[in-house]
């Protein structure tokens, strides 16, 4: 991997902090001396785990992609991290995001853009777009992103790799730096679906650290992973599947639609029962979000104001002092959402906006519940097209929100999600991947897990 990392860093750019191949390679030799010596050292021994910038680490840098928080070392461990380095796993950097979370493609990051491996001149998507693209490179075995709203499962899907999104509540979010503290999740990405899900399991679990964190009990989701089953044995007979018909309509891709038809396909050669489902609250999912989303950024984000946190920029007067620290620190997307979401906050609008997207929102959410009843698992697109060119959205940010349509209903639901590669479009002499996302039932990881292992 550090070869990988040599060769490929400089044309990719996934990584905003590595620390010296040394104290990785010391880390690793510990290990070795602590297997010899007969001791326990955990599943994730030696294992190779990037870990996004916006979740905390003791040893290193943690900038969440913003210039306010550049230099910040924070001082402990966020839990999932923690957990990690329990079991053996070695963090072997922090990768580069769109700033606090905030963007679809990594270009919104203060720092740099990251490429995509599959074809340098495109996305890699976002906001986890470095820790797609170190899984999908090589550079590291599984990696650890934020899903607010996609943020894992679109860059997945751009990426060709898994991506995992666990159900709200499912993984602790102490020392996730938030964006919207109702949506937020931190989810895993892997080669296959078994590295994602044995990160997941690694991760998942009650932590008294986060009053949000859930106390249901945590199965074995490494079961799952054991047995190989062949097409003819029909291993998913009687699973039934719901292909949201939402999703694979005029605007979409019709190189995305037809790798999701063919996906459909293979889960009936496995045996799965597929009908079209609709939910025809399905578009009301993207306005529903980015009020939502941008209202609780506005409110979180106060905290970077250059007292309580993030570089100051000195001045005699507080409210200048506040002003410029944060004209400094934070970049234009950043500020513009602060200002739409306190915009739908304020006394006057609040009914409008705020209130009627929690009314929305409660609609997704029975919807998805009810076509839960008929379906043991839906399935869409992760994503409209595949990865675009670097710079194609970048001055349009409608274009680009619209381009989370398959995602966030899914953070307004808190369920989880599974992202894995389907098939392909052309382009160039690899294609560009196409994600297929399915999504469970709350705290059904397993069964996405256990199907999604068998599908790949
Ligand atoms: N692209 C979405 C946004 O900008 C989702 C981001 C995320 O999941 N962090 O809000």
């Amino acid at each position: 991997h550090l070869t990988r990392i040599r060769l490929t860093e400089p044309h990719l750019r996934s990584f905003l902090h590595l620390p010296s191949d040394q104290s990785l390679l010391d880390q690793a030799h510990d290990l070795d001396r602590r297997i010899a010596a007969g001791e326990e050292v955990g599943p994730l021994a030696g294992v190779l785990v990037a870990v996004k910038d916006n979740i905390c680490t003791a040893d290193m840098p943690s900038t969440g992609g913003s210039r306010i928080l550049d230099g910040y070392r924070p001082p402990f461990d966020a839990t999932a991290v923690k957990r990690v380095k329990e079991l053996g796993g070695i963090v072997v950097g922090k990768t580069n995001m769109d700033e606090f979370g905030m963007g679809s493609t990594t270009e919104a990051s203060a720092f740099q853009v990251t490429a995509n491996p599959w074809d340098v001149s495109r996305v890699p998507g976002g906001s986890s777009g470095g820790s797609a693209a170190a899984v999908s490179a090589r550079q590291c075995v599984v990696s650890l992103g934020s899903d607010t709203g996609g943020s894992v499962r679109q860059p997945a899907s751009f990426c060709g790799v898994v991506g995992l999104k666990p159900t709200y509540g499912r993984v602790s979010r102490f020392g996730l730096m938030a964006y919207a503290s109702s949506l937020d999740a931190i989810g895993c990405f892997g080669s296959s679906v078994a590295d994602a899900g044995i990160l997941l399991h690694a991760i998942a679990g009650h932590d008294r650290f986060d009053a949000t964190s859930s106390k249901q009990e945590v199965p074995n989701f490494l079961s799952h992973f054991d047995s190989a089953s062949s097409l003819e044995s029909k291993p998913l007979k009687g699973l039934r599947i719901g292909l949201i018909r939402e999703t694979i309509e005029d605007g979409v891709d019709a190189g995305v639609v037809s790798a999701i038809r063919d996906a459909a396909s293979h889960f009936e050669a496995l045996g799965c029962s597929v009908s079209e489902v609709s939910l025809p609250s399905f578009s009301l999912g993207l306005p529903a979000y980015y009020v939502l989303a941008l209202s609780e950024s506005s409110s979180n984000l106060s905290r970077y104001d250059g007292i309580r946190y993030g570089n100051q920029v000195y001045a005699e007067e507080l409210n200048s002092l506040y002003g410029e620290s944060r004209a400094k620190g934070l970049g234009s997307e950043v500020k513009m959402r602060i200002l739409m979401g306190t915009y739908a906050l304020s006394a006057g609008y609040y009914d409008a906006y705020y209130k009627r997207a929690q009314q929305v929102r409660t609609i997704i959410r029975n919807s998805f519940k009810e076509a839960l009843d008929q379906y043991d698992i839906l399935i869409s697109p992760a994503a409209p097209s595949a990865a675009y060119k670097i710079g194609e959205k970048k001055n349009d940010p409608l274009a680009m929100y619209a381009g989370d349509i398959m995602t966030v209903n899914v953070n307004l639901a808190g369920l989880p999600a599974l992202v894995l590669p389907c098939g392909f479009i052309e382009n160039g002499p690899t294609g560009l991947p196409v994600g297929l996302q399915m999504i469970g039932a709350a705290f059904n990881e397993g069964e996405l897990l256990r199907v999604g292992h068998i599908f790949e």
